[in-house]
């Protein structure tokens, strides 16, 4: 940004009078649904009835992962229950006439050599053929830059700020990974590796300190990380969850794997090779037992079955599952994603080369990411934003209530000043703004919650229904959602294979 651009900057604002406002609102507002399962609100009685040996409700990726594994095995007598009237929970995505573009989850890094699952659906949907990677799919370069001092740098790493304190203490953080990442122990899935108790019941900032590490350009960049990766601050986050988010990844220079419309592409994918199980517009209200088997309620239906896999959010079961425990120890960080459509690119964005993942320095958003980025067009005026902020500096309770009082208005000023600093231009260039608000985003790892009683007692399930949401893993991203939902879907297996016919099915 020049001296120039930054004294220009208030004159912009006034040139927007000509311009047309800024229109949008928010969307896919899930609360007042959820508030109403939680407070037993009555629902209508449903007008059919339909006995089926499996009922698994909720389609995010650890549902629709389950009916994937069973799917393949050949197990087809289900039905997957969506309370939205869109499948795919956070790796939904929307579509407009510039972009498809993302609301939650937007992409996947390279699979883990010991990632069995994730790679056996990776070869199936064509990403890897033969243990390669399918380039096509890959983000393209640049793929992330970070607006500090007033300039654009390539990567998130804050170089241009680094004093050698800060350097030093960079190159040492790195080289303790390296050795963390060789111990084995960190895996994705989680499951497949080993977690030291010790370190899983220390907060982040006690393991830094013991190790030596303080500088604030690194003390950003983990928070940074945490914030990204969980919704959380440092602070709050577990020293084997803030390690895990380095040491779990074998290094690949290659990669991620994203699309326009994020992680919407593998939920086609999914729903492609599964969508005729899911009935979407069917909260489930009521899971009770009912003569050794398991009685599911919706509005449209009620359906009876031997096994229920919950791979909605752990926390809503003890409000509508008979006998769930109380999922303590849970928490969830709140998040809102803005995507806004740009008529033009911002003038300062030319400045460099504009990257997929745009990330301001001190800044509490999570910058933004292009879901343009991907598009071979050599030159395009108009695209998608989606800005991404985890309300981290509140405790969850409170962010939510920040939530459910602030308008729209809040949020498209909120968005535009964060993305202002870096594109003072920016509010000449949107056209549109839409919010997603999301008060249970992303499950917590606070120190001691991957030990918890509470949490014990959910990935036992009981009577035959099994939890699958990738909340029990207490890190949300693709592949722990994957895991879960197959895990529970091999336990499903074991028990309705040991007693099949039991509970004949009524046509679909
Ligand atoms: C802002 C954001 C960005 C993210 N970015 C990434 C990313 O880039 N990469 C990544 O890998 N992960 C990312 N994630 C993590 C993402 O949560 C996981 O990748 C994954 O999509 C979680 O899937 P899930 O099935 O466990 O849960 P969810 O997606 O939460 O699915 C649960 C489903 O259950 C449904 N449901 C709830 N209650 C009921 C009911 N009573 N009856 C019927 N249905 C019900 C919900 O509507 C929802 O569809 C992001 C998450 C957020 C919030």
């Amino acid at each position: 940004m020049t001296r120039r651009d930054v004294i220009a900057a208030p004159f912009l604002q006034l040139g927007r009078k000509a311009k047309p406002a800024i229109v949008g609102s928010y969307v896919m507002d899930a609360f007042p649904l959820g508030h109403k399962l939680r407070d037993h609100a009555a629902f209508p009685a449903a007008k059919e009835e339909r006995k089926v040996p499996l009922v698994i409700v909720g389609s995010g990726m650890a549902g629709l992962s389950a009916a994937w594994w069973l799917d393949k095995r050949g197990y087809r007598d289900f039905v997957l229950l969506e309370m939205e009237d869109q499948a795919g929970g956070n790796s939904r995505y929307g579509e407009s006439a510039v972009s498809a573009y993302p609301w939650g989850a937007h992409y996947v890094p390279i699979p883990n050599r010991k990632s069995p699952l994730v790679r056996e659906l990776f070869e199936e949907v064509g990403l890897m053929v033969n243990g390669e990677l399918n380039e096509r799919h890959l983000c393209h370069s640049p793929q992330e830059r970070l607006f500090i001092h007033g300039r654009w740098q390539y990567g998130l790493e804050p170089e241009v700020a680094l004093t050698s304190k800060g350097r030093e203490q960079f190159r040492r953080f790195d080289a303790k990974i390296g050795e963390l990442h060789a111990t084995g122990r960190f895996a994705i899935p989680h499951a497949l590796g080993q977690i030291d108790p010790n370190l899983e019941a220390l907060g982040f900032p006690a393991w830094l300190q013991a190790n030596g590490f303080d500088a604030p350009e690194l003390m950003w960049y983990l928070d940074y990380s945490t914030r990204d990766d969980y919704g959380m601050a440092l602070k709050d986050t577990s020293a084997w969850a803030g390690l895990h988010y380095f040491a779990a990844r074998d290094h690949d220079d290659k990669g991620p794997f994203t699309w326009p419309e994020g992680n919407g592409w593998l939920l086609k994918q999914l729903k492609a090779k599964v969508g005729q199980y899911v009935r979407t517009g069917e909260p489930v209200y009521k899971v009770q037992r009912q003569n050794g088997a398991w009685r599911v309620l919706t509005s449209k239906a009620s359906y009876l079955a031997q096994s229920v896999i919950w791979a909605a959010p752990s926390f809503l079961a003890s409000h509508i599952v008979e006998g769930a425990p109380r999922a303590e120890g849970f928490s969830y960080s709140p998040w809102v994603t803005a995507n806004l459509t740009l008529d033009r690119i911002p003038k300062a964005a030319h400045t460099a080369e504009m990257a997929w993942d745009n990330v301001i320095y001190g800044s509490p958003s999570l910058g933004y990411v292009v879901a343009t980025h991907q598009s071979v067009a050599m030159h395009r005026e108009q695209s998608v934003w989606t800005w991404y902020y985890a309300v981290a500096e509140r405790t969850p309770d409170a962010a939510r209530r920040m939530l459910l009082e602030q308008p729209w208005e809040y949020w498209r000023d909120t968005a535009l000043a964060d993305l202002a600093k870096a594109h003072p231009d920016i509010a000449d260039c949107v056209s549109r703004i839409d919010v997603f608000r999301n008060g249970h985003a992303m499950a917590r790892p606070t120190p001691g919650f991957l030990q918890s009683a509470g949490r014990q007692k959910m990935l036992s399930g009981h009577d035959g229904l099994y939890y699958a949401n990738s909340d029990l893993s207490g890190i949300s991203i693709f592949e722990e959602a994957q895991y879960r939902g197959v895990e529970a879907a091999r336990r499903v297996l074991e028990r309705l294979g040991a007693s099949s016919g039991t509970l004949r099915s009524t046509p679909r």
